[in-house]
């Protein structure tokens, strides 16, 4: 047991140096370099215990999972070209939490706001397209 946490540890620091939402491929490829132990089930295993108990947070796409390390409240753009996901600053996310009267006496735990669309690349590239 002693080792399977200290390999959630390792999971749990390596995200939170990520801000582009990784998958838990993306995230064993890169724990493996230090971690040749480690498994992808592993990874795969500690990501959902973390993201169950409100640690870490999961974003499903219809492709792949990809998560975020990143639990205060904030929306997402996820690209529907090339897939990135990025963090949006949203005080609007927080408005109606820090408002009153709005959610009086409830305590939010997640808070999951998602925008679809094209990032810039996406954009540029269609336009060379056409
Ligand atoms: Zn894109
Ligand atoms: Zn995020």
């Amino acid at each position: 047991m002693q080792r399977y946490s200290r390999q959630r540890e390792a999971i749990l620091s390596l995200l939170r140096t990520h801000f582009d939402h990784p998958t838990a491929e993306a995230l064993y490829e890169e724990l493996h370099k230090t971690h040749p132990n480690i498994s992808l089930g592993t990874v795969y295993r500690n990501l959902s215990l973390l993201s169950e108990a409100g640690v870490i947070t999961r974003l499903a796409t219809h492709e792949k999972d990809h998560f975020d390390g990143n639990t205060a409240p904030h929306a997402h753009f996820f690209c529907d070209g090339c897939g990135s996901i990025k963090d949006l600053d949203g005080s609007f996310v927080r408005e109606p939490l820090d408002g009153d009267g709005q959610l009086t006496g409830y305590e939010p735990r997640t808070v999951l706001v998602s925008i679809h669309g094209l990032c810039p690349e996406c954009l540029n590239k269609m336009k060379e397209e056409l």
